[in-house]
This record gives structure tokens, C-alpha cells and sequence, in this order.
């Protein structure tokens, strides 16, 4: 064996204590959501206005990530403020339901410890990824539903808003088009019809999300929607689900998707992803791609955003678009609407 010297040995030493100490680098992903997202359905202008509520709300997860605070914080500030933007599925903006209300869903998830809070078809709640995280912190539950989550948020004092706070013009519009659809699904020119009618808005899901790391090694995924346009019979899709719209697991990765709610449940997509890379040593972009090509195979369309223990990232989508945003401890980074690096 080769004898180092005492300098160069001093060199390895000290090299093998920074590695060991080093901080992990701090990423962010977020999105919202995926679907047939098309270049030519978008103005230039609508276009921007995506751009700059995505680059809004990863600057100010970022933030968070930067100054040392927690993965938690940082995505629920990420997923607060696409609540916030009507553009999005999710808190303002989101769609409605068939009696023409929004009922929201969402969920959080802390990879430290697993711990984990949900809401799902809450109608006053202006945040719900906040209810969600008071439900992981403040209660002894998992998944609070509907009345009882607002009961429980009223215990707390969250600030509640008129169910018309969620609804926008577009989001109503939307909602005539697809009632004028299922009333007309007996049609023999549906299908025809249905193609030509739908806007970009019909074609795409729009649920919102962030996965972070943070300098501590902790990992944390936020989701929140409105669910799918016209839901019916207090329909819940896979967005507050533990395990299928989100999860986080120091040990492996956060997950946050967006997509056909049932097919993402059948597949326990966000939880599955952590069980390839733990059991069968599958790295993060591996099993989320295969997980991915798993929802496509059952019939399902949408994407995910994941982030692993050493800030690795993978964004696969079987849509043609996902808004999607991430940030990395490098200084890459980069806000992508449509498919194949968005060029
Ligand atoms: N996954 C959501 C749901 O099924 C929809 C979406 O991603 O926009 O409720």
C-alpha cells in the first residue's frame, strides 16, 4: 500500500470531515399541475402571467430554504401563494363541483417523522394546505373532512371566506361547458363535440404542489386542489390521500403529483416511488419515470415532482404540458410549462 504524506494525508483528512459535515443543498420543486398544455392554446400574455405565479411562488419557497428554515415552511409558502392565485386549481381559481361550489382539497406531509395532515371537500377554508398542516400539528388525526375540518378549523381560529371567494369567471365558464357536455353524453356526436368545445382549461388538471430539502436533510411535500371540474357525490381525488398525491420520507424522497385523482390512488403513486428507491434501490428518477409509465398503463394521465434525500429532482409527466419550477442549491433553476425542457 501507498504511504501519503503528512500534508497530503492532512488534505484527505480535512476533505473527508467537510463531506461529512457538509450541508445538504436545498432544493425546491413546485407545480400546477399538468395536462394537454399546448403552446398554441396560450397567448403569449397568459403564458407570462403562468410564468411569473410560478417564479412568485418558488422565489418565496426558496427564500425560506435559503435563510435556513425549514422544507415544512417552504413548501406550504410555495403552495400558499398558488393557492392564492386564481390561476390555479387550487384556493381561488379552483373548479367547481356539480352543484356549482368549490370543495377543496389538501394534504402536507413532514419526512422527518411521517407525520402527515389532510383535508379534503372544505368550502370556507381560504388556505387549506394551513388547515392541513394544523391537522398534522394540532391534532391527533390524519384526515379531517368537510364540515368537521371546518369545525376544527374554527377552533383555531382560521380566517374563513364565502365559497364565492374560490370562484372565478373562467372556472364558472368552464363548469357550463362540462354540464352542457354530461347533459348532451347520450349524444352520438359527444365525442365530436366534446374535442372541439373543450378549452385548455378542460384538458388540464392544475392542482398545485411543492416538494422541498432543506439544509437540515429534511424533506416535506405540500399538494392542494380543487379536484376535477363537475365532481360529484363528495368526490375526493388522490391529492390529500397520504401515500397517493403525497408523501415525504427522509429516508427516500418527497412526492407531489398531479393528475387523474383515481388512477393516482389505484396506483399509490407518491408512496410507491418511495418504496422502488427503498426496496429495490431504484434512484429517484427511476422510479418515479416507472411509476409514471404505471399510472399511462392503467389508463391515467398527469406527472409528479420529486425531490430525494441528496436533492436529486425528477418532474416526469405523461401529459403534453405540467407547470412545473424548481431550484436548486447550485443556482440552476428554471420555470417549464410544456413538454420535452420546454423549448
Ligand atoms: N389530482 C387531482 C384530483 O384528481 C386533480 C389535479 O391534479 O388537478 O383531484
Amino acid at each position: 500500500m501507498k504511504i501519503m504524506s503528512a500534508p497530503r494525508l492532512l488534505v484527505f483528512l480535512l476533505g473527508c470531515m467537510t463531506a461529512a459535515t457538509a450541508s445538504p443543498p436545498p432544493t425546491l420543486v413546485i407545480h400546477g399541475g399538468a395536462g394537454v398544455i399546448l403552446r398554441a392554446d396560450m397567448s403569449p400574455g397568459q403564458e407570462s402571467e403562468y410564468r411569473a405565479a410560478l417564479q412568485a411562488a418558488l422565489d418565496a419557497g426558496y427564500a425560506v430554504l435559503e435563510a435556513g428554515g425549514a422544507a415544512l415552511d417552504a413548501v406550504t409558502t410555495a403552495v400558499v401563494l398558488l393557492e392564492d392565485c386564481p390561476l390555479f386549481n387550487a384556493g381561488r381559481g379552483a373548479v367547481l363541483n356539480a352543484e356549482g361550489a368549490c370543495e377543496l382539497d389538501a394534504a402536507i406531509m413532514d419526512g422527518r417523522d411521517r407525520a402527515a395532515g389532510a383535508v379534503a371537500g372544505v368550502r370556507h377554508i381560504r388556505n387549506p394546505v394551513r388547515l392541513a398542516r394544523d391537522v398534522m400539528e394540532q391534532s391527533p388525526h390524519v384526515m379531517l373532512t368537510g364540515e368537521g375540518a371546518e369545525q376544527f378549523a374554527a377552533t383555531l381560529g382560521h380566517a374563513t371566506v364565502p365559497n364565492d371567494y374560490f370562484i372565478t369567471e373562467r372556472r364558472r365558464a368552464q363548469w357550463e361547458r362540462a354540464r352542457e357536455l354530461e347533459a348532451r353524453r347520450q349524444d352520438t356526436t359527444f365525442l365530436e363535440e366534446k374535442v372541439r368545445l373543450d378549452g385548455p382549461d378542460e384538458r388540464k388538471f392544475g392542482t398545485v404542489g411543492a416538494v422541498a430539502l432543506d439544509r437540515h436533510g429534511n424533506l416535506a411535500a405540500a399538494t392542494s386542489t380543487g379536484g376535477m371540474t363537475n365532481k360529484k357525490y363528495g368526490r375526493v381525488g388522490d391529492s390529500p390521500v397520504i401515500g397517493a398525491g403525497t408523501y415525504a420520507d427522509n429516508r427516500t424522497c418527497a412526492v407531489s403529483a398531479t393528475g387523474h385523482g383515481e388512477f393516482f390512488i389505484r396506483a399509490v403513486v407518491a408512496h410507491d416511488i418511495a418504496a422502488r428507491m427503498a426496496h429495490r434501490g431504484e434512484t429517484l428518477a427511476e422510479a418515479a419515470a416507472a411509476v409514471i409509465a404505471g399510472v399511462g398503463e392503467l389508463g391515467g394521465t398527469g406527472g409528479v415532482i420529486a425531490v430525494d434525500a441528496r436533492g436529486h429532482i425528477a418532474l416526469p409527466f405523461n401529459t403534453p404540458g405540467m407547470y412545473r419550477a424548481w431550484r436548486k442549491s447550485t443556482g440552476e433553476s428554471a420555470v417549464e410549462i410544456f413538454g420535452a425542457g420546454d423549448r
